[in-house]
């Protein structure tokens, strides 16, 4: 089930092999992308890799140096920012310190051509879709910090933009509010069926609310996936590396003549076996990739596996719900194994300087080529 890619809809926005140079550097290097109704799209990357350049031409503060970018089915150039079907909410919410929380929401529709009465109607709607009813008589600096969140949300959404461009919109916030109002963003997001593209640096949040996300390395999009894709089947070592914690070890391919793939990877150790793309040829060079959590660690040796690799226990990182081991295998390598704390596993199981196993199946990594 992919909830926007509705067959019979032509997506919201179409970058048609968009080229953004700033002198002879280049922002934005030839993307093609479609971003479909009702999605919640986030873009992802380190700073500098062309996130916000690609929401300013979104929004119509940049023009494209080459490409062109279709909202609707229709070339967004000529169309100056103010008369798109797009708003855009900034970090710092710029809401108007002398204006109500309802004169801030009923601002921009007081300067469009919407009739009187109906504005009225339309700011109740935005105060209950936000839950923000009783504040709207107050002004911004007697409300939380959340509130004024959910004030710039209102005030973006209140002229129904086809398209709402979010750039880090939950910056200011500190963590467990943060991860409330993402429930909360997800929410209004559906309730509505706007179209949501967010700028963010963290990529938990990313993972959270999105339900595409596209990685992005120096102005290119390296993969555009659902989070539990980019996740469990990263197609390149930028991505694996980019989102969540991951165990990287680089090896020589052998085809295992089973369908599987033999990676040696250090001297007097077992290969790592792994299922892998057929494409793979004998000798290449690979890299492994496998989250901490796909490996089980035990003080005794485990019933046959596909991998075993004995270590020895380097450090322990307690996080309540789940422990983080980091295991020194051959060659002073570490690998970090992570499992929940229930019964089972009691942290005085395990503790520094143990001999461990390290256990994991032969589909529990992926096989990366570049
Ligand atoms: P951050 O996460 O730090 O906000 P970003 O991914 O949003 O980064 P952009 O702001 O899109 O990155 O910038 C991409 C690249 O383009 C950066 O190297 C930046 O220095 C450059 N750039 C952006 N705007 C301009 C400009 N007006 N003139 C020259 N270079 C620019």
């Amino acid at each position: 089930f992919e909830p926007w890619k509705d067959p019979d809809e032509k997506p919201l926005i179409q970058f048609r092999n968009v080229t953004k140079k700033f002198g002879e550097f280049t922002a934005i290097d030839d993307i093609t992308l479609d971003i479909f109704r009702r999605e919640f799209f986030a873009l992802l990357g380190p700073s500098g890799c062309g996130k916000t350049t690609l929401m300013r031409m979104l929004a119509g503060f940049e023009a494209p140096t080459k490409g062109s970018i279709l909202l609707d089915g229709q070339d967004i150039a000529p169309v100056p920012p103010n008369r798109r079907a797009v708003n855009m909410m900034f970090q710092s919410y710029a809401l108007f310190p002398h204006l109500s929380v309802w004169d801030n929401i009923a601002f921009g529709l007081k300067r469009s051509d919407m009739a009187r009465d109906k504005i009225g109607a339309r700011v109740e709607e935005m105060l209950r879709l936000t839950r923000l009813e009783q504040f709207a008589r107050r002004k911004p600096h007697q409300i939380s910090g959340g509130q004024r969140q959910r004030v710039a949300l209102a005030r973006s959404l209140a002229k129904a933009p086809k398209l709402l461009l979010l750039d880090e919109p939950l910056g200011a916030l500190d963590k467990k509010l943060r991860q409330d109002t993402q429930f909360e963003l997800m929410d209004i997001q559906e309730k509505t069926g706007t179209t949501f593209v967010i700028v963010t640096h963290d990529q938990e949040e990313a993972m959270t609310v999105a339900s595409r996300v596209a990685v992005m390395d120096h102005g290119r999009m390296v993969q555009v996936d659902t989070p539990d894709r980019i996740y469990e089947t990263p197609n390149s070592v930028y991505v694996a590396d980019f989102i969540g914690d991951v165990n990287l070890v680089e090896g020589t391919a052998e085809p295992a003549g089973d369908g599987r793939l033999s990676i040696a990877w250090a001297e007097g150790q077992p290969a790592i076996m792994a299922t892998a793309p057929d494409a793979i040829s004998a000798g290449a060079r690979v890299h492994f990739a496998i989250r901490p959590e796909k490996i089980a660690i035990s003080t005794v040796k485990p019933a046959d596996r596909a991998n075993m690799i004995e270590g020895a226990v380097h450090d322990i990182a307690y996080l309540g719900n789940i422990s983080t081991y980091k295991v020194e295998v051959a060659g002073g390598r570490m690998v970090k194994a992570q499992v929940a704390n229930d019964r089972r596993i009691s942290r005085r199981d395990i503790s520094w300087d143990d001999k461990v196993w390290l256990s994991f199946t032969d589909t529990a990594g992926v096989v990366l080529l570049n």
